[in-house]
């Protein structure tokens, strides 16, 4: 059964490889920010429409995300699979995260999947999830508010990046502004009737800087100032930073939250400002499911001959769907040449041939992951073991 399986999963992949191959280049050489992936989203949208799937479009709000749904021809009395695409891209950089390869790893898996519940009259619904943003503001999250997940028994993405693995436990992240409002006056004149906001700005910098001893060796910190004044010779009346937090676990996020919030406010008093903070979402970790993973990076390992990397760092906003959802979050390696994420080199091979071939292949395997959960009902329930079993164990770590 599972012989015949990937073969129609192969089958469906490679009849589509050249069409998605070109979406991959169209998405990657005009590179759309959080938001603005307009262009990406039509196209998506488009070529499933073309291909006789139903495409609900501005789902939450949201006028770049949409949902692809299939109900199989045996009926949706069964599982209700989704798979994630996302199309945005990086300010400066373009492509350096090789969105435009996940974007079309969901729509390989998205065809694969309800080519083999059609073939095999396998009962169950197949959705294919556009979700813009993952690098800004997390589309994702404002999805999964909306109850766009809801009724999901499974749930796959793949990305890419230096090798590939099926258990990647990336980091809970919070990005912040904080403002600060100060008194503008003459700096030489009269400096002591100002309040100096770009002073503060500082302040919370050094501050962040100093409380690193204190912090667990894998949390991050780390920002920016946007704005620290606007003419040296005068005292800044405002300031503006970014900054965002991560550590490995969510209860560990409130801890580390409370304190840099108490660095930010320190500076405000210090200086006289007044200060604001605007939170995002918070990303959270991604719970990875071991038995899906395994039989992922058995399979990857089966074509690459390499045991799979675990590395550290990075967020993502599929986390909060993995929170809930049994899902995987596998990674694929981008071209063999060990270029990291958010880097030139990288958008440079996310449009090569050879990481098409991977991103294909990557896809191949975790369509071949979900048809075993289809078909095979002892895997399903171990599966569906080891997520709660995570779930259980997720709160302990304070
Ligand atoms: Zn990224
Ligand atoms: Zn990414």
């Amino acid at each position: 059964m599972i012989i015949s399986v990937g073969k129609i999963i192969a089958g469906a992949i490679d009849e589509a490889s050249s069409d998605l191959r070109k979406l991959s280049l169209v998405i990657h050489d005009n590179p759309e920010l959080a938001l603005e992936e307009k262009a990406a989203c039509q196209l998506l949208v488009d070529y499933l429409e073309n291909s006789g799937f139903e495409v609900q479009r501005n789902v939450a709000g949201l006028s770049t995300a949409f949902v692809s749904t299939y109900v199989s021809s045996a009926g949706a009395h069964g599982l209700n699979i989704g798979f994630c695409s996302e199309y945005d891209a990086l300010p400066g950089i373009g492509h350096g995260c090789g969105h435009n390869l996940i974007a079309i790893s969901g729509v390989a898996m998205f065809l694969a999947i309800t080519r083999v519940m059609d073939k095999c009259r396998i009962p169950g619904t197949v959705k294919l999830y556009g979700t813009p943003a993952e690098e800004a503001i997390g589309g994702k999250i404002t999805m999964l508010d909306h109850g766009v997940f809801d009724g999901t028994d499974l749930l796959m993405m793949l990305h890419p990046t230096a090798g590939y693995s099926g258990a990647w436990h990336s980091q809970c992240c919070l990005s912040m502004k904080i403002e600060y409002f100060g008194k503008a006056s003459h700096a030489a004149m009269a400096p002591w009737d100002g309040i100096n906001a770009g002073t503060a700005a500082n302040i919370a910098m050094l501050t962040m800087g100093a409380l690193r001893e204190q912090l667990k060796p894998d949390w991050r910190t780390h920002g920016i100032i946007t704005n620290g004044g606007q003419a040296a010779n005068v005292i800044p009346e405002y300031s503006c930073i970014e900054y965002t937090i991560r550590t490995s676990w969510a209860s560990e996020l409130d801890i580390l939250r409370e304190r840099t919030l108490r660095v930010f406010e320190a500076a405000a008093l210090a200086t006289g400002c007044t200060h604001k903070v605007t939170e995002e979402f918070a990303y959270l970790d991604n719970q990875d499911n071991p038995v899906l993973g395994q039989l992922y990076e058995e399979i990857m390992e089966s074509e690459y001959h390499l045991p799979p990397e675990r590395g550290v760092g990075g967020s993502t906003d599929f986390g909060n769907l993995s929170q809930k959802f049994i899902s995987l979050h596998g990674m694929f390696d981008l071209a063999g040449t060990r270029v990291p994420n958010h880097t030139v080199e990288f958008t440079k091979e996310a449009r090569s041939a050879e990481a098409h071939r991977r991103t294909t292949f990557a896809a191949k395997t975790a369509a071949r992951v979900v048809a075993r959960c289809l078909v095979d009902e002892g895997f399903w329930k171990q599966v569906k073991r080891a997520h709660e079993e995570r779930q259980q164990n997720s709160g302990d770590h304070k």
